[in-house]
């Protein structure tokens, strides 16, 4: 899970990172209120799932409460790389000397916790990685000995400045502990800013949450639930559906990960587009289709539906009912393709086919079901 930048900034602040007050706003009033409260220039900032949002023109300055309303206006509804910003931090401008870059994260292939700074911040960490590599510190520490000084010493060892030193240290060292306490698998600030007078803060915040932990942090939990970036997500959430919504107009319901994305191949290769990616999980248990399908069956951009199951400990059977019971519950209003195979696959299409319901096509192959889910799109 993946947290706003305002958000991440507010879990900062509880480690004892220096950010910059500010405030969220929805509409152009509210945002002038929240300049006019803040005192003073402002930044306007974009709050989208996103990095480069300053390139996308997402991140504005405003010298007055004025200006933050017109702003505001401009920000509000942009389209940044497919996420449309609803949402807005506004917070006091910070002077820039300079822009440095701090991150802790999870080295998967080392099995260790990696921490990373670099005085050329600013700009995406890729590009300095690429262009300058030596510019970039990376230490690892070991999870289970936990951070050191010396670590600390050796990722600041090319700052100049002691004083700029040691507040960097001291961020790096609550970043740590904000990392490990949030059980997070990123936490990045870029940039990390020097102010004129030599102060040193965050500017960015860039967290991402393991989702497996999140039962342990119903706090952080809560965020993704009153913000969700799609009301249909956070609906399939709350079902237990992993939904993923996609911009055609087949929708795509598989048991498991594999089967789901290889569907949204077949799709795309019998020349229509996915509408969303939806994985039923290797239940496929009749509350668990009646759930899917309803998530399916509220994105208005769906024209057809491709259900794709292959029966392993999921019986087909089993599957064919849930279909029947679900269409008992729920009205829906566009065709479904079933492809069933594996256990008991024929018991579940004469199932299907005893019920005769004109809604529910069944394919044999793959290829033949997304055939068919395309044309019934169109
Ligand atoms: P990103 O583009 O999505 O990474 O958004 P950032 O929060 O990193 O902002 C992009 C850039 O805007 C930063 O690298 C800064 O150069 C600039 N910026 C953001 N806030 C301020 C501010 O308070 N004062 C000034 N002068 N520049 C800012
Ligand atoms: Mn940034």
């Amino acid at each position: 899970m993946d947290l706003f930048e305002h958000e991440g900034k507010e879990l900062f602040a509880r480690f004892g990172i220096p950010v910059s007050e500010g405030r969220v706003a929805t509409t152009p009033d509210e945002a002038r209120a929240a300049a006019e409260e803040l005192g003073g220039p402002v930044v306007v900032k974009a709050q989208v799932l996103t990095g480069g949002r300053g390139k996308a023109g997402g991140v504005k300055l405003a010298t007055s409460p004025d200006e933050a309303d017109a702003l505001a206006r401009d920000i509000l509804g942009l389209d940044i790389r497919g996420h449309v910003v609803r949402r807005l931090w506004l917070e006091q401008a910070s002077d820039i000397a300079r822009e440095y870059y701090l991150s802790v994260t999870l080295d998967r292939g080392a099995g260790r916790t990696l921490l990373m700074f670099t005085t050329e911040g600013g700009v995406e960490i890729e590009q300095v990685a690429a262009e300058s590599p030596d510019a970039l510190v990376r230490v690892h520490v070991d999870p289970l000995e936990g951070l050191e000084p010396h670590h600390l010493r050796e990722l600041t060892a090319g700052v100049a400045d002691e004083g700029e030193r040691a507040q960097i240290e001291r961020i790096a060292e609550a970043l740590y502990d904000c990392y490990v306490e949030s059980d997070a698998t990123l936490c990045e600030i870029n940039p990390l800013i020097v102010t004129p007078d030599g102060t040193v803060r965050a500017l960015d915040a860039k967290v991402t949450i393991d989702d497996s932990a999140l039962p342990r942090h119903p706090d952080l939990a809560m965020l993704r639930d009153t913000w969700a970036a799609d009301p249909l997500e956070a609906f399939a959430r709350e079902r237990d559906v992993i939904y993923v919504k996609l911009d055609g107009s087949v929708g795509i319901l598989g048991n498991g990960a594999g089967l789901s994305m290889s569907t949204v191949d077949v799709v795309v290769v019998a020349g229509g587009k996915p509408a969303n990616f939806c994985d039923l999980g290797g239940g496929g248990s009749a509350e668990g289709v009646v759930a899917a399908l309803e998530v399916i069956s509220r994105d208005p951009q769906v024209r057809s539906i491709l259900f794709n199951i292959f029966g392993g400990i999921t019986r087909c059977d089993e599957v064919a009912r849930g279909i029947l019971t679900a269409l008992d519950q729920i009205e829906l209003s566009v065709p479904i393709v079933v492809r069933l195979d594996g256990t008991n696959a024929e018991e579940g299409r004469k199932i299907l086919a005893d019920a005769g319901n004109p809604a529910v096509h069944v394919s044999p192959t793959m290829l033949e079901a997304a055939q068919l889910a395309v044309e019934l799109a169109a």
